[in-house]
């Protein structure tokens, strides 16, 4: 092989992206948006992080807010197994699976920031319904990113 073919080949080869960060929300969708993010060209040479936000263990009953009978912490792990185990089934090759707490969009937004990411794969709705042509969460990261982003189309 010459060194330019050499060369050709190690190129197409390459991950476009380096650092991606694959949001999902817990809905049954987020199969849908991991395998897609396993479908982008290169993904196997970029490092993928999976991240869910949740909400705190907590609920808002007009001006009250009521503390819910789980830890914070026995909550992430729940949820992180449950993730864990959507990950593995949509068969995304991920470096950190990882569940935040806070806002969906500035979390996944600060830790894009954080990480250099260059690309980040949302659903284009997810469990806030698919009214919007993009959901909430999405259309915030899509105006805000600094990065690329994909949205996935979520089938009905
Ligand atoms: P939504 O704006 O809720 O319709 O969601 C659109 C997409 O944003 C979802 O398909 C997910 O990819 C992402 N997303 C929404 N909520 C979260 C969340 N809590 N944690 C991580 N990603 C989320």
């Amino acid at each position: 092989m010459t060194a330019e073919a050499h060369q050709g080949a190690r190129l197409t080869r390459m991950s476009l992206y380096q650092k991606v960060l694959v949001a999902v929300d817990s809905s049954e969708e987020a199969i849908q948006v991991l395998q897609a993010a396993r479908d982008v060209p290169g993904i196997e040479n970029a490092n993928v992080e999976v991240i869910h936000i949740a909400d705190r263990p907590q609920a808002a009953y007009g001006q009250w807010i009521v503390y819910l009978p789980i830890s914070e912490s026995d909550l992430q792990q729940k949820l992180l197994e449950r993730l864990q185990q959507r990950v593995e089934a949509s068969g995304l090759n991920a470096d950190s699976v990882r569940v935040e707490f806070g806002r969906s969009s500035d979390r996944i937004l600060e830790e894009a920031g954080n990480q250099h990411t260059d690309l980040i794969v949302v659903g284009s709705h997810g469990r806030h319904g698919i009214k919007l042509v993009l959901g909430s969460t999405a259309n915030a990261i899509l105006h805000r990113a600094k990065c690329d982003v994909l949205a996935v189309r979520i089938a009905e």
